[in-house]
C-alpha cells in the first residue's frame, strides 16, 4: 500500500527505516498532475531501486513573475493512484511552507549552462529547480534520482549540480514519452484548446525532421536549425521562441556537430509554452 507524507520528518523516518533494512532508494521529483511520462520514470526507478519516493510539489521558486504557478493543474488523489500503479512506495507532498522557511537566505545559482535555451526567457527558473532538487536530495537521500529528457536542459543542470556539489547519487535520464501523434506528454498540454492541441503536433514533427537530417550525416548546425524551423513555419499557431543546437557539455550553441549535442526548441501555441528536443551523438 502506497503511503503519503506531507512533512519532511515523516519522509526522513520512512527512508531511515528502509535504510536500516538495507534497501536502496530512488527519487522521482515531479510537480504532479502525473501522466505516462512521469510514470515511466517511476517504473524505471522501481526496476532499479528497492523503494521509490515520488515528490509532488509545484515549486514556487522555479516560476517567474507572470508564469503559471497559480493555474498549474493539480489533482493529488489521482497522482497518488498513478504513483501506486507505477510502483512507488511513498509520495512526498509538502506545502510550500513545509519546504521553505519564510526567512530562507540560501540560494543556488547555476551559472553558464542555465543561460541559454529556456534560461533566456526564464531567468530564475533553473536556480529554483536547483534549490528544490538539492533540498529533495537532502530530505530523501536517494541512491538514484530520475529525470526526463523531456526537460533536457533541466537534466543537464541537475547533473552539473550533482557533480559540482558532490551529491552522492546517480542521476538517471529517461527518454521522452509521447502521445500517439508524437506530442511529448506534458501536464501543460491540458491548457491547449482542441485547435491548439492539433497545432502542437508540429513540435514533434519539427524534431523528427531535425533528427533525421542529423542522422543522415548533416554536421552543419544551421542546416539542422533550418530544417526544424521550416517545419514549424508551416503552422500558423506556432510562435517560435528558440530553435538551437547546443553542446551537451557547455549548453552553448555549436556551428558544427562534432561532439554530443542537444537540439532543443521552445514554441508558444496560443499562450501555452511547449518544449521538445533530441539528443544526438555523432560518434554513436
Ligand atoms: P514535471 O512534473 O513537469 O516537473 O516533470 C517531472 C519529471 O518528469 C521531470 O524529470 C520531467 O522531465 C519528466 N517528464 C515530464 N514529461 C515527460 C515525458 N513526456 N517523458 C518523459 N519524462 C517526462
Amino acid at each position: 500500500m502506497i503511503e503519503a507524507a506531507s512533512t519532511i520528518a515523516e519522509v526522513r523516518e520512512r527512508v531511515g527505516a528502509w535504510r536500516r533494512e538495507g534497501k536502496s532508494v530512488g527519487l522521482v521529483p515531479t510537480m504532479g498532475y502525473l501522466h505516462e511520462g512521469h510514470q515511466s520514470l517511476i517504473e524505471r526507478a522501481a526496476a532499479e531501486c528497492d523503494r521509490v519516493v515520488v515528490s509532488v510539489f509545484v515549486n514556487p521558486t522555479q516560476f517567474g513573475p507572470g508564469e503559471d504557478l497559480e493555474s498549474y493543474p493539480r489533482d493529488f488523489e489521482r497522482d497518488l493512484a498513478k504513483c501506486e500503479a507505477a510502483g512507488a512506495a511513498l509520495v512526498f507532498h509538502p506545502t510550500p511552507e513545509e519546504m521553505y522557511w519564510p526567512d530562507r537566505s540560501t540560494t543556488i545559482h547555476m551559472a553558464d549552462i542555465s543561460e541559454e535555451l529556456c534560461g533566456k526567457s526564464r531567468p530564475v527558473h533553473f536556480d529554483g529547480v536547483c534549490l528544490v532538487v538539492a533540498k529533495l536530495f537532502n530530505i530523501v537521500t536517494p541512491d538514484a534520482a530520475y529525470f526526463g529528457e523531456k526537460d533536457a536542459q533541466q537534466l543537464l543542470v541537475v547533473r552539473r549540480m550533482v557533480r559540482d556539489l558532490n551529491f552522492p547519487l546517480r542521476v538517471v535520464g529517461c527518454p521522452i514519452v509521447r502521445e500517439a501523434d508524437g506530442l511529448a506528454k506534458s501536464s501543460r498540454n491540458t491548457y491547449l484548446s482542441p485547435d491548439e492541441r492539433l497545432a502542437a503536433t508540429v513540435l514533434s514533427r519539427a524534431i523528427r525532421a531535425g533528427r533525421a537530417l542529423a542522422e543522415s550525416g548533416e554536421r552543419d548546425a544551421s542546416a539542422i536549425r533550418g530544417a526544424v524551423r521550416d517545419v514549424l513555419a508551416h503552422e500558423p499557431l506556432a510562435d517560435v521562441e528558440y530553435v538551437e543546437v547546443v553542446s551537451q557539455e557547455t549548453v552553448r550553441p555549436v556551428q558544427r556537430i562534432e561532439a554530443p549535442v542537444l537540439c532543443a526548441i521552445a514554441v508558444r501555441i496560443g499562450t501555452t509554452r511547449l518544449i521538445d528536443n533530441f539528443f544526438y551523438d555523432p560518434a554513436a
